[in-house]
């Protein structure tokens, strides 16, 4: 049993029950809220969110991990609300995205990896609510001289307070073969991380030459079916469970109850089932008629969330 942060409080690791590792409450630009204050319906964002929240509830979900990074508009008020207005646990997240921008490019790593263990060991944006886990991403640009620097940086922190760290990759740019390297060569566990994004490819091979380094992957885009559709995501679970990776396997969405990036039409146009009751009410069929054991269910769902958060060693 080890003490995660909760945006509500200490989680004992033992009651995170079935956890969705990699969800957004909300993603929206904080430059543009800030410029244009309708640019997003604050108290509609939370009301749809929490609706979402209690719907995963009825599901036996009980603990959504909330990956938005800082600079992807991390709100921490309005993700604590949601939790506190539906009753669930929810992780949030300290760290950055991979995009280019220019205020993260003249700071030491160090002066950053503070900021962020403010957020782990204090609380977040003037708040007593703690993150829990540390986002680092890596898209198509690969690692360049700043995305190093910011992996680096989680490398840091995650040495510094134990929390784990989960990952956004372009997993056809073979990036998070990149990001272990980085990790690897800053100390980091390969077992404390989450490498994200690998359900976006049929590529086992590539999968697996992950895996043999220790980490987990997420299996976190269902709903995403424009990328990979379900089907396809769901063999390539039972293809990894017969291998016998079932205990390196998490599940999740990338589900956003609001996103700021298209209106919200044209992503349930897009993506209509992309919410938190995808994987209960459509993938964990599909997975038990591919083969999928109810105890492997079980694993990826319950076990390995408790095993990514509980610190294996001292730092
Ligand atoms: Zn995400």
């Amino acid at each position: 049993m080890a003490a995660i942060n909760g945006v509500r409080g200490p989680i004992d690791s033992g009651t995170l029950g079935f956890t969705l590792m990699h969800e957004h409450v909300l993603v929206a630009n904080w430059a543009m809220r800030q410029a244009f204050p309708d640019w997003i319906d604050r108290a509609a964002v939370i009301a749809r969110a929490v609706e979402e929240a209690r719907a995963a509830k009825a599901r036996g979900i009980r603990t959504l991990v909330d990956l938005t990074p800082i600079n992807l508009g991390r709100d921490i008020r309005v993700i604590h609300e949601v939790a506190e207005q539906a009753d669930i646990q929810i992780i949030a997240a300290t760290g950055f995205y991979w995009t280019e921008e220019p205020w993260l490019q003249g700071w030491e790593p160090a002066a950053l990896a503070d900021l962020l263990i403010r957020d782990v060991t204090e609380g977040i944006q003037g708040t007593t609510i703690k993150a829990g886990i540390i986002k680092a991403a890596t898209d198509h640009l690969g690692v360049t001289e700043l995305n190093r620097k910011l992996l680096q940086i989680a490398a840091r922190v995650h040495r510094a307070t134990g929390v784990p760290i989960s990952t956004h990759t372009a997993v056809q740019e073979r990036t998070g073969l990149a990001q272990q390297d980085i990790f690897a060569e800053a100390g980091v566990d390969l077992s404390r991380v989450v490498i994200g994004h690998c359900g976006d490819t049929e590529d086992i091979a590539l999968l697996e030459e992950i895996l043999r380094r220790g980490s987990f992957i997420g299996m976190d885009r269902f709903g995403l079916d424009l990328i990979l559709p379900m089907e396809k995501r769901v063999s390539v679970i039972a293809e990894l469970c017969r291998r016998g990776w079932v205990d390196r396997l998490v599940l999740s969405h990338d589900a956003c109850c609001h996103i700021d990036w298209f209106p919200a039409a044209e992503i349930r146009r897009l993506a209509p089932r992309w919410s938190f009751r995808h994987i209960p009410d459509d993938v964990l069929p599909a997975l038990r008629r591919d083969g999928v054991t109810e105890a492997q269910i079980v694993t990826m769902t319950v076990e390995n969330p408790r095993r990514v958060f509980e610190r294996q060693g001292a730092y």
